[in-house]
């Protein structure tokens, strides 16, 4: 049988079904390895083997029972974004560094509700802010690959690098993630694994830290494009609880996978190839084209002229609302409190001793852009061009049933790398905001290796509740890129 760790999400159903390894075992296997490479990946904050293992055992006596659900017995990491009782949550931000949630998101809630395992909490950008793990309060997370002949630290990608790193070496089988701007799909692409950020409505903010409450959705990453299916059908759902919660039924998204391209209409926008992009972008680009036809897929040339607004359109839209967001961390109610004189005081000290730098950089240009006299000309103008670039795709269903773009405009770069630079930083989202601007599902797939030797990742855009055909097309290019490889920094087999 295959290594424990080696296993997909389907695998270690099926092989646990068949009672060829048992719950316990596939658990300590996992924290075996997140003991051995944690020290130096860093993809986790917390490590919750006691808990783990408990849900482990639980699992196997619902396994003996025939009551095995549809996550009975997973070893998954959870972002540190979500809210889990009795677990500290932290956003990786020394603000929230002692919270212990009295509450559980809705995503974890209905993860537990189906059987899975918790190994632990997961490293991020401090409150999901980044594209490299390096604003992390808990330090950075170290990219399980490495460039050919070259030893240098490269970084996971961003916000949700901790989780990627960890699904990525063998240290979970799959995990919960967040994304705003990119934050699932191009730590998916970094780490070469999969991820996709839902349409927005699909998955329950309820118990997610928020960031930018009109951007933000959860999703899964996870190693094969199914296994994300798998686990996004148990993270959907209507609820109550999110008044942003779209009333919708959960279709079977892994049964999706297997549909198929035949007739699908593709979509290649022309405003996603961009001056001085990489050829080996491009080339791959062409290349996920080529999988698609010979699947028996039609490529239709498409215009989404507002695509280059799309940047700073996000770069101000999110600040706003995070700014917004974040007002809430006073010291008051919960989290860090640094006392002081008088109660302004006490908020002062507070916000200066717990937010980092790109945290306070979101805070200034969102209260920035909301002022009286700056309203109008940044915050309102923005909110007009989110809706021109929703109206781009709009136009585009009526032509096509999916969209094909690269993930990113590079692979993964160094730690010491754009780091003091930070529009360099954001550049990295230039293919992945126009997804969360418009609300539509977004999924990034392993599709093949730069000329060093690190994983790219190929992006499938869909219509809004349609990540049935966004999974077929991931699978179609999953199947065409037949992606093997594998990181030099991962669990012993
Ligand atoms: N990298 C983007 C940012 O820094 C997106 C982050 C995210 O999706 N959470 O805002």
């Amino acid at each position: 049988m295959t290594a424990a760790t080696e296993l997909t999400i389907a695998g270690a159903r099926a092989a646990l079904a068949k009672r060829e390894i048992s719950a316990v075992e596939l658990t300590e296997a996992h924290l075996k390895g997140i003991e051995a490479l944690n020290p130096r990946l860093n993809a986790y904050i917390t490590v919750t083997a006691e808990q783990a293992l408990e849900q482990a055992k639980a699992a196997d006596a619902a396994l003996a029972k025939g009551e095995a659900k549809p996550l009975t017995g997973i070893p998954l990491a959870i972002k540190d974004l979500f809210c889990t009782t009795g677990v500290k949550t932290t956003a990786a931000s020394k603000i929230l560094g002692n919270f212990v949630p009295p509450y559980e998101s809705t995503v974890t809630a209905n993860l537990l509700r189906d059987g899975a395992v918790f190994l632990g909490k997961a490293n991020l950008d401090e409150f999901a802010m980044g594209s490299s793990n390096a604003t992390s309060a808990f330090g950075g997370v170290e990219n399980p690959w490495k460039r050919q002949g070259d030893n240098a630290a490269l970084v996971p990608g961003g916000s949700s690098g901790g989780s990627a790193a960890a699904v990525a070496a063998r240290l979970a089988l799959g995990a919960t993630a967040t994304d705003t701007g990119g934050s699932i799909r191009q730590p998916a692409a970094f780490c070469g694994i999969a991820g996709i950020k839902p349409t927005y409505g699909r998955v329950s903010r309820f118990g997610t830290v928020a960031f930018a409450s009109s951007l933000d959705q959860a999703g899964p990453v996870a190693r094969t494009v199914e296994d994300c299916a798998i686990l996004l059908g148990s993270m959907s759902g209507f609820d109550p609880k999110d008044s942003t919660s779209a009333d919708v039924a959960v279709p079977d998204f892994a049964a999706a996978c297997a549909r198929g391209v035949k007739g699908l209409r593709i979509g290649i926008p022309k405003e996603y190839r961009l001056p001085g992009m990489p050829a080996e972008i491009e080339a791959l680009w062409q290349q996920g084209i080529a999988w698609l036809k010979e699947a028996g897929a039609e490529p239709v040339e498409i215009s989404l002229p507002h695509t280059q607004y799309a940047l700073p359109t996000y770069y101000i839209v999110a600040p706003a609302e995070a700014s917004s967001n974040l007002a809430r961390y006073d010291g008051v109610r919960f989290g860090l409190r640094e006392n002081g004189g008088d109660l302004k005081d006490l908020y002062e000290r507070t916000r200066r001793a717990g937010f980092g730098d790109e945290v306070r950089r979101r805070i200034l240009i969102g209260t920035y852009v909301l002022s009286a006299g700056y309203y109008d000309a940044y915050y309102l103008k923005a909110q007009k061009v989110r809706a021109l670039i929703k109206r781009d795709f709009d136009e585009a269903w009526g032509k096509v049933d999916a969209i094909l773009t690269p993930a990113t405009p590079s692979a993964a770069f160094g730690r010491d790398e754009k780091q003091d630079d930070p529009v360099a930083m954001y550049l990295n989202d230039v293919f992945t905001v126009t997804a969360n601007l418009a609300g539509i599902p977004g999924l990034s797939v392993p599709a093949g290796l730069d000329t060093r030797g690190l994983p790219l990742g190929l992006q499938v855009l869909g219509k809004p509740f349609d990540e049935e055909t966004v999974f077929a097309v991931g699978r179609a290019l999953e199947q065409g890129a037949n992606f093997t490889a594998t990181p030099s920094v991962r669990a012993a087999a």
